[in-house]
């Protein structure tokens, strides 16, 4: 936050260029304090500037000029005041929740989701269907369009800020492609030009690491660090990283692969084609592979075959102290324990968020254990300064989170037609 507030505050004309071209301007950096004072006034509910000032770390002039420039946008609102001892009373900002609506969109191999929300992020209506027919680009977009258009049949006349589209695999916000999603065979597919052609409204791309994570941060335990690592559990595996209160993007918006990281050197093959992933042991699949060679393919729990009986017999097994089920979640924990290990040596977090409904089923017996082998994975002064925690997000937190960072690219927009304006007068 420091190195930020001095960039901040350093005179305008400041440019880094990094060796791949990217480049840190003052624009970028605009937009970065204007989504750290969003953030606060999102997560503290009506804050005072003098709180904000305490969440984020920027000086107060800093503060004032992104809260006047969202007050004049009519975003935020200023509602009521606190008296302060004898001092100013100062007013407590808010979000006016009637500048606009936000859709956030989860798409996922089984299923599409649909939530609607006002501007302060009150959820309005959610709808979900089933994913059926062919996963070619078209059929797949198409039933997308139909969930979201269906969702919004009822706000007719209300104005749209964006939608966020979460699509699994590796998406690129920026240019709006979904890069790679392999159960789909989709590649270089020009993901949020269809859509907006289609729907009509600004709509903004990115992947459930990303919205998970922003979620958390705005949502959920953001609220008491921004510095946080979210562990998705599932069929696929995943991390999301945010340091500072910033979400960690990488150069292409690949950071926090960390299901692709090897945990076993020439271990078993990864859907991803390489060998010894972390998801090819940790990933529901993989712990059917590794139950499997432990006991056997006609093992009650693997009857059908399919992920979630799977899972439900394993809870099942748990709640009767069954040796089988109590093998599998110690051989769990330690698997995922050493790859959180990892992480914590990297990046230092306070906090690491398990978060997906595996985490959910199992947690009563996953996270003891797996808090276990973490600290003891961890170098000491990283491991007695993190915690392993469930995420704090209500629910729907992929949906959540992409109409939080459809908000971002909202305002980014019009901030950016503001700044070129500026530009020119000065
Ligand atoms: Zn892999």
């Amino acid at each position: 936050v420091t190195g930020q507030r001095r960039l901040a505050e350093a005179a305008p004309r400041v440019v880094l260029r990094t060796e791949v071209g990217a480049t840190v301007t003052t624009r970028s950096i605009r937009d970065a304090n204007r989504f750290a004072v969003l953030r606060g006034i999102y997560s503290l509910v009506t804050p005072t500037r003098k709180d904000l000032i305490g969440l984020t770390g920027l000086s107060s002039a800093t503060i004032s000029t992104v809260v006047s420039e969202l007050l004049a946008t009519g975003l935020l609102v200023e509602s009521g005041r606190q008296e302060s001892g004898g001092g100013r009373p100062s007013t407590r900002i808010g979000v006016a929740s009637d500048y606009g609506l936000l859709v956030g969109v989860d798409v996922a191999e089984t299923y599409v989701h649909a939530d609607v929300y006002d501007a302060a992020l009150n959820r309005l209506s959610r709808d979900e269907r089933t994913m059926t027919g062919s996963s070619e680009p078209e059929q797949v977009i198409h039933q997308v369009v139909d969930l979201v258009r269906a969702a919004m049949a009822s706000y007719t006349g209300r104005t749209v800020l964006g939608v966020g589209v979460s699509l699994p695999g590796q998406v690129e916000p920026r240019s709006g492609v979904s890069v790679v999603a392999p159960n789909w065979g989709w590649s270089d597919v020009p993901a949020e030009m269809l859509l907006t052609e289609q729907l009509a409204h600004r709509v903004h791309l990115d992947n459930p690491l990303k919205a998970t994570t922003v979620a958390e941060l705005w949502f959920g335990h953001g609220r008491m660090t921004g510095d946080l690592v979210t562990i998705n559990l599932g069929t696929g595996v995943g991390a999301g990283i945010a340091i500072g209160g910033q979400l960690v993007r990488g150069v292409t918006n690949n950071a926090g692969e960390w299901g692709h990281t090897t945990l076993v050197l020439g271990g078993r093959r990864c859907r991803c084609g390489r060998n010894g992933c972390v998801e090819a042991y940790i990933g529901v699949s993989g712990l059917m592979a590794e139950f499997r060679a432990r006991f056997g393919a006609n093992h009650p729990y693997l009857v059908g075959g399919g992920q979630t009986d799977f899972v439900d017999r394993l809870v099942a097994g748990l709640e009767a102290a069954d040796a089988e089920a109590e093998w599998m979640i110690n051989h769990f924990a330690r698997h995922l324990g050493a790859a959180i290990a990892n992480v914590v040596n990297m990046i230092n977090p306070r906090l690491v968020v398990l978060s997906s409904w595996i985490a959910r089923r199992l947690g009563p017996w996953l996270l003891p254990a797996t808090t276990e082998v973490m600290r003891a994975e961890s170098i000491q002064g990283s491991a007695a300064a993190t915690d392993l925690v469930f995420s704090a997000v209500p629910d729907s937190p992929v949906a959540l989170g992409m109409a939080t960072l459809a908000l971002e690219s909202y305002l980014e927009s019009r901030y950016s037609r503001v700044g070129a304006t500026q530009i020119r007068t000065r």
